[in-house]
């Protein structure tokens, strides 16, 4: 059996390598490595997949960045978003003298609890920013209901997501990203549709907002030396953009490939004691960036899959709330209990496009025998 990895960038690329070599060839051959049309076509492509305006970024903390600066929030407006995410979500907030109010998650989904949203509204309030954990939809009907009642800003973090269908309750569907103003990516090598080095993308239907984003990630340019506004440099490159543009075309397999080892272990670690599977909604797809069981045990079943040579993640080990980052923030132990549990008993599986059966199945014949032991032992 091949070694089992977390994710497996070098594998998929070999099945890819022909297209990829040659894309980057033509990019090093034409020594237009910054603001090349390969990232133009790129940005057209993903635009046309996802049915929205793309600008391409330096990676995905800078697509919230920029995300923001475009909506000229003031310093004290306030947004609320999940404790339960990567820090990148809530740190250019931070800087950008906004105010970050957090409300808890649902235990069984990941994402933010969307009847605690608006209780947490005030008449400082001026965006919500869903996270689209581990690659499955926050409930957005609701969000933008709520949004539309209050008027406030929706950004979305789908920086997982890539992908994902969202299923409106009136028959639409939309993809990740596309459904507040802003939907904000990453291209992270290890994201769904990861780049060889940093990339992301901000994405709205709004095409005067796309031209304003386009010209804040450019020094706020109007034209050449003349600035309009204040801007950061934030670009993808164009290797980066000749990469994903071969990858793009593949993304579909590579979601369904993602999908098939997720059904793998559905369908084997459901029903096993101690051991939660990943909670589905009948309103998204999931694109399984990660697949993330929950258990009680969970240091220990993560040193039990360890000594079978069996990689796991803790996606995230503590909530946001209570990082020393944000102490000034306020919060204290207890205040997001759905969040808090979660930081103690979350493990992510391997999960990538290359895993075959042989090592799904010694992963799930792992996390069963773990389970038969646990329940032995507490059995005498
Ligand atoms: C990866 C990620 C980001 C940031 O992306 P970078 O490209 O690493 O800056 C932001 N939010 C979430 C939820 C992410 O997973």
């Amino acid at each position: 059996m091949q070694t089992i990895l977390m994710s497996d960038i070098y594998g998929q690329y070999l099945t890819m390598k022909a297209e990829i070599d040659e894309a980057i060839q033509e990019v090093i051959k034409s020594t237009r490595f910054i603001k090349s049309g390969k990232v133009l076509d790129f940005e057209e492509k993903l635009a046309d997949y996802l049915n929205t305006n793309v600008v391409a970024c330096g990676n995905g903390t800078d697509a919230l960045q920029l995300a923001f600066m475009a909506l000229d929030l003031k310093p004290g407006d306030e947004v609320i978003t999940t404790p339960f995410s990567f820090v990148s979500t809530v740190e250019v907030l931070v800087l950008m003298g906004l105010k970050l109010v957090f409300v808890d998650v649902c235990p069984d989904t990941f994402n933010i609890n969307v009847t605690q949203i608006e209780n947490a509204i005030t008449t400082k309030t001026k965006a919500i920013l869903p996270v689209h954990l581990f690659g499955q939809c926050t409930n957005m009907e609701a969000i933008l209901n709520l949004a539309g009642k209050h008027e406030l800003y929706v950004v979305e973090d789908a920086c997982q997501a890539l992908g994902t269908d969202y299923l409106f309750s009136y028959g639409t569907r939309k993809k990740a990203g596309t459904m507040g103003h802003i939907g904000c990516n990453s291209f992270f090598p290890s994201k769904n549709l990861g780049a060889f080095g940093d990339g992301g993308a901000v994405y709205t239907s709004n095409k005067t907002l796309a031209d304003k984003i386009r010209s804040i990630a450019s020094h706020g340019m109007k034209a050449k030396y003349e600035y309009e506004r204040i801007g950061i440099n934030s670009r993808l490159d164009s290797i980066q953009a000749a990469i994903l543009e071969v990858k793009l075309k593949y993304i579909g397999k590579h979601i369904k490939a993602r999908q098939t080892a997720a059904r793998f272990y559905d369908e084997h670690l459901q029903g096993l004691r101690g051991i939660k599977i990943p909670g589905r909604t009948e309103f998204s797809t999931h694109t399984f960036h990660q697949y993330t069981i929950q258990t009680d045990d969970r240091d220990e079943l993560k040193r039990y899959l360890d000594a079978k040579g069996i990689p796991s993640m803790v996606y995230y080990p503590k909530a946001l709330h209570l990082q020393e980052a944000y102490k000034s923030l306020g919060y204290r132990e207890g205040d997001f209990p759905v969040a808090e549990k979660l930081t103690q008993t979350v493990l992510s599986l391997p999960m990538h496009t290359e895993l075959d059966e042989e090592q799904l199945g010694y992963i799930v014949e792992a996390v069963k025998s773990f389970s038969q032991r646990r329940r032995d032992a507490k059995k005498n």
